[in-house]
């Protein structure tokens, strides 16, 4: 089984790429980000309580965020692999979910972390805000928010997963297709 972190700053390419990804290698691709989406989508009620966080651009709490996660595994028992895209962001939740791989005798097998320049995402997030009407994206101040957070909470997992050896890092700026095929060029070397 192939379990994958995707990492990489806001608007660093995850979601898009983790779509090719999932393709190539038949895996199940679960944005946390999504996840909430969907929920504020259909009010309920861990929609209403993600909304809040994710309008202003912080992180929704740690708990709320790590049982949708296991209950996201859960729905696939078969899978022959996952890619995390937006998960973990925390400390917290990297062990919370180490933990609860270990439980079912799974692991992660490797995060790999898009590297974009931040003027770059900037233009990518408005860019989208427009496209898509999505909140956190259609205000600097939020998108500045989030890259905030991600600096204080999120950017201390490239330790914890380098002390595991499983950190691997691929240039994000570029053409859409070539930043696959450095993706590709990265899974295949666990792949045997
Ligand atoms: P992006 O990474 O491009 O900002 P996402 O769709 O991954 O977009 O996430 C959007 C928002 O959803 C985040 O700013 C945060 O509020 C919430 N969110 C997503 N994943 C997590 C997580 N693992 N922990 C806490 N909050 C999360």
């Amino acid at each position: 089984m192939i379990n994958l972190i995707l990492f990489g700053k806001p608007g660093s390419g995850k979601g898009t790429q983790a779509e090719f990804i999932k393709k190539k290698y038949d895996l199940i691709h679960i944005s946390t980000g999504d996840v909430f989406r969907y929920n504020i989508s259909k009010q309920t009620d861990l929609g209403l309580l993600a909304k809040s966080y994710m309008e202003k651009g912080d992180l929704v709490p740690d708990n709320v965020t790590i049982q949708m996660l296991e209950a996201e595994v859960n729905k696939t028992p078969n899978a022959k692999g996952f890619i995390f895209d937006g998960f973990p962001r925390t400390t917290l939740q990297a062990e919370m979910l180490d933990e609860f791989l270990n439980s079912k005798n799974l692991s992660i097998s490797m995060i790999i972390a898009l590297e974009v320049d931040e003027n770059i995402l900037i233009d990518r997030l408005i860019n989208r805000g427009i496209a898509s009407g999505r909140a956190d994206d259609q205000d600097r101040s939020k998108i500045q928010n989030r890259f905030e957070e991600y600096n204080k909470k999120t950017s201390t997992l490239i330790n914890y997963y380098k002390s595991q050896n499983k950190f691997f890092e691929v240039e994000g700026n570029g053409e859409i297709d070539e930043i696959s095929q450095r993706l590709f060029n990265v899974i295949d070397l666990i792949i045997k």
